[in-house]
């Protein structure tokens, strides 16, 4: 699973999504960013930021 926590883009934001792919979680980031942060325009730098955030979600079986 993998997971993106908006506070290591937006510090203080305690918003996170998890999704099976980064392209689903890039969206529902996209979304958020819009809807909670105000962010009209999404740039490429963007999308790259919020990849480079996203992390693998282990879980000990
Ligand atoms: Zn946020």
């Amino acid at each position: 699973m993998r997971l993106f926590e908006c506070g290591s883009l937006v510090p203080g934001c305690d918003w996170h999504t998890r999704a099976d792919n980064d392209a689903e979680i890039v969206r529902r980031v996209v979304d958020h960013m819009r809807q909670d942060h105000g962010e009209t325009a999404i740039r490429e730098n963007m999308v790259d930021n919020i990849k480079a955030r996203i992390v693998e979600e282990t879980k000990a079986a």
